[in-house]
């Protein structure tokens, strides 16, 4: 047999709400992924595989071909380029906003040139670049809420979903970037290569997909 169809996936919200949709796709991991330290795991289909990842590196996984497709946020997808890959699906999972946020009660005079804490520094950047606005982006790797409340940044960039850590940390949200969800990528490659499995699949999960919005 050929080797099987590799899916790499990210452990959090985005795997909790892909698990479901896989299922009805016909594809379930033999264990649990979330509390499963294995990092390459088998499915119910022989020729179906899934590896487990940093969200941050599914696109490149991807990208390389050692994963023929994967499920990455779309705030993840702008960071790395999108090189090499397709993006043939919009799972409509993992759904938050990219935004800008700072103070909850910011200072009376406005800083000169903002300094901006994100993880997200190309989309920042091409945001800022869009409107004309001049700013310094500090490049973070985590909690970047706490920056503005230790002055290292006046404001941050990162994904808010309810707002309740923007909230808990003093924070107020200021302007919407981007609307995220989570898609399918597929390696460029393995989609002449592999046409038929990886059709079949991205055919599945957009059943999934419509059935669960119907
Ligand atoms: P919330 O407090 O509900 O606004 O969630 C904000 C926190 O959850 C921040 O630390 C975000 O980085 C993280 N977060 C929110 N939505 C997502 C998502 N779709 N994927 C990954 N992280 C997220």
């Amino acid at each position: 047999m050929s080797r099987p169809l590799t899916i790499a996936l990210s452990k959090g919200r985005i795997l909790e709400q892909t698990l479901p949709l896989l299922a009805a796709a016909g594809i379930e991991p033999a264990e649990d992924p979330q509390s499963s330290r294995r990092l390459v795991l088998p499915t119910n289909r022989d020729d179906v595989e899934i590896v487990i990842v940093r969200a941050s590196d599914v696109p490149t996984y991807v990208q390389y071909g050692a994963a023929a497709v994967g499920i990455a946020g779309k705030d993840v997808l702008v960071e790395h380029g999108g090189e090499g890959l397709y993006e043939p699906l919009d799972l409509g999972i993992a759904r938050c906003r990219l935004m800008l946020a700072g103070p909850a009660e910011p200072p009376p005079v406005p800083p000169r040139r903002p300094r901006v804490a994100t993880k997200y520094v190309r989309s920042t950047r091409r945001y800022f670049a869009g409107q004309g606005r001049q700013v310094e982006i500090i490049k973070l790797y985590g909690s970047m809420e706490l920056a503005p409340l230790v002055g290292l940044s006046d404001w941050i960039v990162d994904l808010v979903d309810t707002g309740g850590t923007l909230r808990a940390n003093g924070l107020a949200p200021y302007e919407t970037i981007a609307d995220i969800t989570s898609r399918l990528i597929v390696n460029k490659a393995a989609m002449k290569t592999r046409h038929g499995p990886i059709r079949a699949l991205v055919d599945a999960l957009r059943d999934a997909v419509d059935a669960r919005a119907a």
